[in-house]
């Protein structure tokens, strides 16, 4: 889970305030996601910002240095949940005074030199604010959550005094025994993404997995000036139809339920199996699913995006702020079900479109579904069943759920965007 959900940013962008906040972002992102709560999303805020990230994810030859490297995640993660222990006890969330209560014995406790020592603090007091936001917006039935805590292959954070490029295939990377050199191994991709001088260069984080360090690098630049536009295509997000927008166009969920219930059933028989390799089975297997899921939604949010950009339209979403508090049924019972897809679809939505300067508006979802696009009758009535939409009024046959994006284009924008989106 820990790996896919960090995916989701890898080589791609999401937007955000500056550059002192990503990697904030990212662990709060990631919070987000691992916590698959769509009440603690929050990413849409920070698409109003002014500036963009990307995270490049280089795998690294470590020939050599294996001991020292893992040597030092080890400590590094020690002292990380020790200052998180520290900071959650004492309730301090704030940087500073972070700093001034564990820098000294960070150093002397765990050995580590001053700026790893400032890194394991900036990663630890991140854990601790992503934890205690979703400990505020826990629901009732979640457990309480408890202090983070880093095991020994957790990732090591660098920031631009700890890690620096020596050629184009070289990092140098601070470790418990001074600075080690290591290879990058770049595709091209890769390689382009790192030398296009547009981008800045933030930090990074040196992550293990099964065996292999990786580093992921982040990079950030002003985000590009919105294309100015008064046209929108509506995007209505569904189960039946996973997207569908004002043009007539159709992105079917039958593939995806045929996949689910795949799964659904498989994964029905490895629980009653219940064995040490059923279990190893099922985690495998979930990380296929997510896979599954994020690879269609790449898709569909690529395709949307590129309409956008070639029609020179804007694009407009539900804004789903507060529908969990709303008495009208159905609806938003759709989007409980399958939050977490339909969470990682907007995002994809928001940031793709954030990189090709397309606009992102979020409307009103009210009524969307039931108020007739030809002569604006609205009523329950009107939609026959999941797929007609028929006005009671003056006649119009339509989809329902063009029927309803059509809508979504032309709600207007009443709040200022600012206030507006939150997941
Ligand atoms: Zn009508």
């Amino acid at each position: 889970m820990a790996s896919s959900a960090k995916l989701l940013i890898k080589n791609n962008l999401v937007v955000l305030a500056d550059s002192s906040q990503i990697l904030d972002f990212a662990t709060a992102l990631l919070a987000a996601l691992l916590s698959l709560d769509f009440s603690s999303i929050f990413c849409y805020p920070l698409l109003m910002k002014e500036s963009i990230i990307r995270t490049i994810s280089i795998k690294l030859d470590v020939n050599g240095h294996e001991a020292i490297l893992q040597a030092t995640q080890a400590r590094f993660n020690e002292a990380a949940s020790w200052i998180a222990s520290i900071c959650w006890h004492e309730h301090i969330t704030n940087t500073n005074t972070a700093h001034h209560r564990v820098y000294r014995e960070t150093r002397s406790r765990f050995g580590l030199g001053s700026q790893l020592a400032i890194c394991a603090r900036a990663k630890a007091v991140e854990a601790v604010k992503a934890t205690r936001k979703k400990e505020q917006e826990r629901k009732p039935y979640q457990k309480p959550f408890t202090c983070p805590e880093f095991g020994p292959r957790g990732s090591v954070r660098y920031d631009e005094r700890s890690f620096s490029l020596k050629s184009l295939d070289r990092v140098s990377l601070l470790t418990l025994d001074g600075r080690i050199t290591c290879r990058m191994i770049l595709g091209k991709r890769q390689h382009d993404m790192l030398i296009d001088p547009t981008w800045q260069i933030g930090g990074a984080d040196l992550v293990w997995k099964r065996g292999t360090y990786y580093l992921n690098i982040t990079q950030h630049k002003d985000r590009p000036e919105e294309m100015d536009t008064s046209d929108t295509i509506g995007i209505d997000l569904g189960i039946v139809n996973l997207a569908t927008d004002s043009t007539g166009e159709t992105f079917s969920g039958a593939h995806v339920h045929t996949v689910r219930m795949r799964y659904h059933k498989r994964r029905q028989e490895l629980q009653r199996v219940g064995t040490h390799s059923a279990k190893r089975r099922l985690k495998k297997m979930s990380g296929r699913e997510e896979r599954f899921q994020k690879d269609v939604n790449h898709k569909i949010s690529r395709t949307l995006v590129r309409k956008a950009v070639i029609s020179r339209k804007a694009l407009a979403l539900e804004d789903l702020t507060g529908i969990q508090d709303r008495v009208t049924v159905r609806r938003e019972n759709r989007y409980e079900r399958h939050s977490w897809a339909f969470y990682q679809l907007r995002c994809f939505i928001a940031y793709k479109a954030a990189w090709a300067s397309v606009p992102v508006r979020f409307v009103d979802p009210r009524n969307t579904s039931r108020t007739c696009s030809n002569c604006g009758h609205c009523d329950k009535a009107n939609r026959q069943s999941q797929a007609t939409f028929l006005c009671q009024q003056c006649g119009f046959c339509l989809n329902a759920d063009v029927n309803a994006a059509i809508n979504i284009s032309r709600v207007p924008v009443k709040v200022p965007l600012a206030t507006s989106v939150r997941g």
